[in-house]
């Protein structure tokens, strides 16, 4: 295969894309935009928190990003996997590693060169594949923290165990796999076939401004390894432009114009259909409703419930009743929670609360004591409302005081 490294317009629009979408891998996790903390369960989407208990949420989200990738693929085909996909991004910069070797080592002797560039490509890819693993890692665990604990060699065993593992299955990819990966195994290659229609985008193949000089190099730059002039329909195609991009340099030294071309419904231009309507209709619903929801999120919960099996005995002079409170925090500050009563006698008492500091992201429980003086107590059975309230918001919960404890 021949590699066109940063040469051709469309080639260099695609690395320009390439390494913006690399910077977008690597910051997502970072600034807390996208990634499933697995030490905490918790998915965070635009730094707000998602618990797994949302899971209407979690299923809302995963829908909608579906949902985008059918509707992308619809219309343009496989260009993800090209222009974006950090599989393909870490493969061409595999080639960048092994073109650079060559060069650095093209002054050794016939001899050295060999293993030097072998060393030299193996050594880079190496790194590189460091760098990826970290980076992907950060999806799974704070990435500040992953960084720090690899600084000092101290990742733990199944953090080491992990991180090993997925860097020499990054290394083997790199190393031997590569585009192969694309070609063969990959499930979103795979969708394609389903969803790719003639009035996606296309290469397509023109003889009419002048005949083909059958030179090859369409063939030969192409990572997929496929003859785009046989048909503009094979699934392989990833829409990456090198074909373009070799053909109309190859024809400009005869002064002619290039033969491939990217084109909508075969030079038709983009078109609506039923299916077009349906995929975005949908995806602007699972958005519309995602995003809603997002914002609706209640990120301070409440729950409170007798503490059961607790009893007083009636000589008692105050009659006590237990209850635990349950107060998650999925917001990004930490609050305070108090809890008050109303329809209980005056004298009563509200005890385990005095550190209602719930920091940001966590849950806390709290056994809470409430006491009567028995003297005020007229029936066994009495209802009471609960106000826990932060700084945010109140809410107000209806409770039974068992003057003889909460029995089972
Ligand atoms: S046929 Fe052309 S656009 Fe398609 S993958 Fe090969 S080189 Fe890229
Ligand atoms: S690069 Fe252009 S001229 Fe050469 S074989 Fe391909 S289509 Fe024909």
């Amino acid at each position: 295969m021949a590699y066109l490294g940063w040469t051709g317009h469309y080639t260099r629009m695609r690395r320009i894309t390439q390494l913006a979408f690399f910077a977008i891998f690597a910051l997502l996790p970072a600034l807390d935009l996208f990634r499933f903390d697995f030490i905490a369960g918790k998915l965070f989407v635009f730094r707000q928190q998602i618990w797994l208990d949302e899971w209407t949420l979690v299923w809302l989200g995963l829908m909608f990003g579906m949902w985008i990738i059918g509707a992308m693929t619809l219309v343009l085909g496989r260009v993800w996997c090209a222009w974006a996909c950090p599989q393909m991004v870490f493969s061409e910069l595999a080639h960048d590693i092994d073109a650079l070797a060559k060069r650095i080592t093209r002054k050794l002797s016939d001899s050295r060169r060999r293993l030097a560039k072998r060393l030299v490509s193996h050594g880079l890819v190496a790194v590189l594949s460091i760098v990826a693993t970290a980076l992907f890692m950060g999806y799974f665990a704070p990435l500040g923290e992953v960084f720090r604990r690899m600084a000092r060699f101290d990742v733990g065993l199944w953090l080491g165990a992990i991180g090993v593992t997925t860097t020499i299955l990054v290394v083997l990819d790199l190393l031997f796999v590569r585009e192969t990966f694309c070609q063969s195994v990959c499930p979103y290659g795979l969708l394609q076939g389903v969803l790719v229609d003639e009035k996606s985008l296309h290469v397509t193949f023109d003889e009419s401004a002048g005949a083909c000089i059958d030179c090859g190099l369409c063939e030969r730059v192409c990572n997929m390894e496929i003859d785009i002039r046989k048909s503009a329909f094979q699934m392989e195609c990833t829409r990456c432009g090198n074909c373009i991009d070799v053909c109309n340099l190859v024809l400009a030294k005869k002064k002619r114009p290039g033969l491939l071309a990217y084109s909508f419904g075969f030079g038709r231009g983009m078109t609506w259909d039923i299916k077009r309507l349906l995929v975005a209709v949908s995806t602007a619903g699972f958005g519309i409703v995602f995003i809603v929801a997002v914002a609706m999120r209640e990120p301070l919960t409440f729950h409170i419930s007798p503490v059961y099996g607790t009893t007083a005995s009636a000589e008692e002079r105050v009659a006590e009743a237990k209850y635990l409170l349950r107060a998650a925090n999925k917001g990004s500050e930490p609050v305070t929670v108090a809890l008050t009563v109303e329809g209980l006698p005056a004298d009563a008492t509200v005890d385990g609360l005095a550190d209602g500091r719930i920091p940001a992201g966590e849950e806390r429980k709290f056994t809470i004591s409430i006491k009567v003086p028995r003297s005020e107590v007229t029936s066994s059975v009495v209802p009471f409302t609960a106000i826990i309230k932060s700084e945010e918001r109140s809410e107000r919960f209806a409770m039974t005081f068992y003057a003889g404890g909460n029995r089972t």
